[in-house]
């Protein structure tokens, strides 16, 4: 039977956050979500309002907040380069002061808190695929770095918070993921070249398109991150990515063959620090969490493509 739980999902108006809202709140959890609006919407959690289980507040987690909750994941961080650009040092202090401000609470209600963060830790690899025994190659300087190494000060502070304070931890690597309700102008591979391709516009490949990402259908990604959270006894890094690559050519010819479209390719210069290639290796989530994804990338695109033909129409 359910265990009924109060959840806070930091970030929950968001892309991914939307999606653990909605599987949480089916299950009859009593959720929380929790977001600034910088790049969610009301409108991804419209259908969930309402709901005897599920209530939001507006809150940016770089200020403290009191609640009484057992489990939380903490999503709240701009995700896509475009965004988390636009404001760098906000990026650092969500990622900083925001992570202080949760395990914070965390600490004070001993409840346990999972950590999404990202394949971005690995920088540029050396090695691939990503293991997670791999400790990156970051650009502290650069302008991914804001992201990039904010994420990895935030994984520190939860192991730190663990070793000190015994706070129950879990973290994940999130790897490039997709779905319904991204962002439709946020700059992301997978969402940009959807939209250019139905409305008939060029697609951008940046650089010769050579550079290779792993996309991860977002219902096979929620699954994976309820798993770790109600795991016992591991605390990660746990790599959660569909292990597919492709180039980012590839991506585009696919995009362009499934929504027929008559969009030609254009080059445009690789922006800096892009990473050339990347690719998890899953094997500690499949021996630990039994998990791996199931839907494919054809198939995943098929659903993208039928929300952003109706949200665009
Ligand atoms: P998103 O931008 O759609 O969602 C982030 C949410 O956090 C938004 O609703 C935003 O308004 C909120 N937010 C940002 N700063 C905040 C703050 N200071 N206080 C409160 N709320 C704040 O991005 P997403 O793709 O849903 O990503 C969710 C999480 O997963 C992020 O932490 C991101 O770093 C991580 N992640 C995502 C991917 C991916 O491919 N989508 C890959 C790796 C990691
Ligand atoms: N990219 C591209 N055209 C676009 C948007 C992105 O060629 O319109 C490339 C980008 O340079 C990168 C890859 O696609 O090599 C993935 O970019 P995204 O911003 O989605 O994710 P990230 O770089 O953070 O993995």
């Amino acid at each position: 039977m359910l265990q009924k739980k109060k959840i806070l999902i930091t970030g929950g108006a968001g892309f991914i956050g939307s999606h653990l809202c909605e599987r949480l709140v089916e299950e009859g959890h009593e959720v929380i979500c929790l977001d600034n609006f910088f790049t969610g919407f009301k409108q991804n959690i419209a259908h969930l309002i309402g709901r005897p289980n599920f209530e939001w507040i507006r809150h940016d987690i770089t200020e403290p907040i009191k609640l009484e909750v057992d489990q939380i994941y903490n999503l709240a961080c701009p995700a896509s380069p475009i965004h988390y650009q636009h404001n760098a040092i906000k990026t650092i202090k969500t990622n900083v002061l925001g992570s202080i401000n949760v395990l914070g609470l965390a600490k004070r209600v001993k409840a346990r808190i999972l950590q999404a963060s990202t394949s971005e830790v690995y920088g540029d690899p050396h090695q691939h695929p990503q293991t997670e025994e791999y400790w990156g190659h970051v650009n502290p300087i650069g302008i991914r770095s804001c992201y990039d190494e904010g994420k990895r000060v935030a994984e520190t502070l939860f192991f730190d918070y663990h070793r000190m304070n015994k706070v129950d931890i879990r973290v994940i690597r999130i790897f490039n993921t997709y779905g319904p309700r991204m962002h439709p102008d946020d700059g992301r591979v997978v969402s940009n070249f959807i939209v250019q391709a139905l409305q008939g516009k060029d697609i951008t490949v940046y650089g010769d398109g050579s550079q290779t990402r792993s996309f991860c259908y977002v219902d096979d990604l929620v699954e994976g991150m309820m798993r770790m959270m109600n795991q016992d006894g591991f605390l990660g890094p746990v790599n959660l990515g569909n292990p597919h690559e492709f180039t980012i050519k590839e991506l585009a010819e696919i995009v362009i063959r499934k929504t027929k479209s008559k969009s030609k390719i254009q080059y445009l210069p690789l922006p800096s620090d892009d990473p050339r290639q990347r690719r998890p290796d899953i094997s500690r989530a499949r021996a630990q969490l039994q998990w791996e994804p199931k839907i494919a990338l054809e198939q995943g695109l098929d659903k993208t493509i039928s929300y952003f033909a109706a949200a665009l129409s």
